[in-house]
């Protein structure tokens, strides 16, 4: 089915009224999160501070946020925030940074580069201090933080009077150019849609807020916007070109034409100026090939979740219309086309712990997931994973009263993750900037910060 504007509204009008089985936010504590890293000597502490600002997002004073300019949150795909953008506070809404950097404080850390996933309930909260924004957990500082600068071609309109950041937007402190050009997914509805996925509530949210928000981006605006990025940036490395699965056809094209030709229009105009990436469905070697050949060098086809009773249950569409079997057989024959370390299919972690059909216990959750990434890896393919953030109007938020999954349960997803990533001599993943606490940009996860991190003594020896 595809989703016209009007299914979007009937849709989003029935979800609105279903929108409060929102986990309640169960404050972490200093001497929580003392404990944890204490317990995981194998992991930096700004991998364990970095999972649970994802974990639980963050609370802002609107105060911290009146210094110098920066880069605001451009909703690049998703919203990542814990509640609805109709219910944030107007002085805060629009106004939040893409990322924060926090560095010192208790743990006295590294610089860390975090997304912002707006909760007013967290208990983690940036406010103004003399010296700038902090983050506070109660009354401890966590740290000084630094948002995100103002990229210089954001200063530019599109002939059609767009914001760069609109068309275009980087993140990852300006590392990666994100485009989803394609902002709506044509699995749409309970039975389709990824049940913890809000790309067409996003979309949503974004037009009832009276936002520009561009459902199918033209090749032209971006190679538009990418023009002024070529000339004037030497910070971002990287492009993802993405968007949500066509079911039948866009614009009059099949899914892989539809997304072929923005890779062959950018390496066309740009060929090689940045690392190429796609973040689609798994689709056949075949048409993998041309995308190689047109100058793609990464491919994200995301699996989402390893258990097979979870990937039916939580990404109904992509089991129906794919399934399993063969989204798994055609991620590893991806490796023969790519390389095995250039396909880098994401999963969502902690989604195998939500309400009603996940994991009761954090054990059976990674013992699972952990035989996901042996089976990946085993194949030279280097799964990473994002945050799961249960956010407002999503399938899972309408159909149980959810929780957040325990920042233990991150502790040992980034633990195994690393254990099995070096027990494998893996590559560090190409197209994420530079690995390890104090130098990783990958926001929505601590996957990179923990790569070559050699440890430090358990306090317990
Ligand atoms: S395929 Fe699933 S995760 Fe991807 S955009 Fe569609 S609903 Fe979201």
């Amino acid at each position: 089915m595809s989703a016209t504007p009007t299914l979007l509204f009937l849709e989003g009008a029935l979800r609105m009224k279903e929108t409060r089985n929102l986990p309640v936010t169960v404050p972490t504590t200093l001497q929580e999160l003392e404990e944890l890293v204490a317990r995981y000597p194998n992991l930096p502490a700004e991998a364990i501070v970095k999972q649970d600002l994802l974990r639980l997002g963050m609370a802002f004073d609107a105060a911290s946020l009146g210094g110098a300019s920066f880069k605001e949150k451009d909703y690049f795909i998703f919203t990542f925030d814990h509640v609805p953008l109709g219910e944030q506070d107007e002085q805060i809404r629009f106004r939040i940074p893409e990322e924060i950097r926090l560095r010192g404080g208790h743990f006295e850390l590294a610089p860390t580069v975090v997304s912002v996933r707006v909760n007013p309930g967290s208990p983690y909260r940036v406010k103004a201090t003399e010296r700038g924004p902090a983050v506070f957990l109660g009354d401890v500082e966590l740290g000084e933080v630094e948002f995100p600068p103002v990229p210089a071609f954001y200063a530019h309109r599109t002939s059609a009077g767009k914001s760069p950041g609109e068309i275009a937007p980087v993140i990852e402190w300006g590392y990666l150019i994100y485009l989803t050009v394609f902002r709506n997914c044509q699995y749409f509805g309970k039975e389709e849609e990824c049940a913890f996925c809000d790309i067409n509530h996003n979309y949503r949210q974004q037009k009832a807020q009276g936002r520009p928000y561009t459902g199918v981006k033209s090749l032209e605006e971006i190679l538009e916007v990418l023009a002024w990025i070529d000339q004037e940036d030497t910070t971002a490395q990287v492009y993802t070109i993405t968007g949500g699965s066509v079911v039948k056809d866009l614009r009059g094209k099949k899914e892989t034409d539809f997304y072929f030709d923005y890779a062959r229009g950018i390496e066309e105009k740009f060929p090689g100026r940045w690392m190429g990436k796609i973040v689609t469905q798994a689709w056949e070697p075949d048409e993998l090939v041309r995308f190689r050949d047109a100058g793609i060098r990464i491919y994200h086809p995301n699996y989402e979740v390893w258990d097979e009773r979870l990937f039916d249950l939580l990404c109904p569409g992509k089991a129906r219309f794919v399934g399993r079997e063969t989204w798994m057989r055609r991620i590893v024959q991806a490796a023969e086309i790519f390389g095995p370390s250039c396909v880098i299919p994401n999963f969502v972690g902690g989604v195998e712990l939500s309400k009603p059909y996940g994991f009761s216990t954090i054990d059976e959750a990674i013992r699972s997931t952990r035989e996901g990434l042996d089976f990946f890896m085993s194949h030279g393919v280097v799964p990473r994973f994002t945050t799961w953030c249960p956010e407002p109007f999503t399938t899972l938020t309408t159909i149980a009263p959810q929780e957040h999954p325990p920042l233990e349960y991150f502790c040992e997803l980034l633990s195994v993750w690393k254990a099995t990533f070096e027990k494998y001599s893996l590559p560090v993943p190409p197209g994420y900037g530079e690995p390890g606490p104090g130098r990783a940009v990958f926001s929505v996860s601590a996957f990179m910060d923990v790569v070559g991190y050699e440890g430090r003594a358990s306090q317990r020896d």
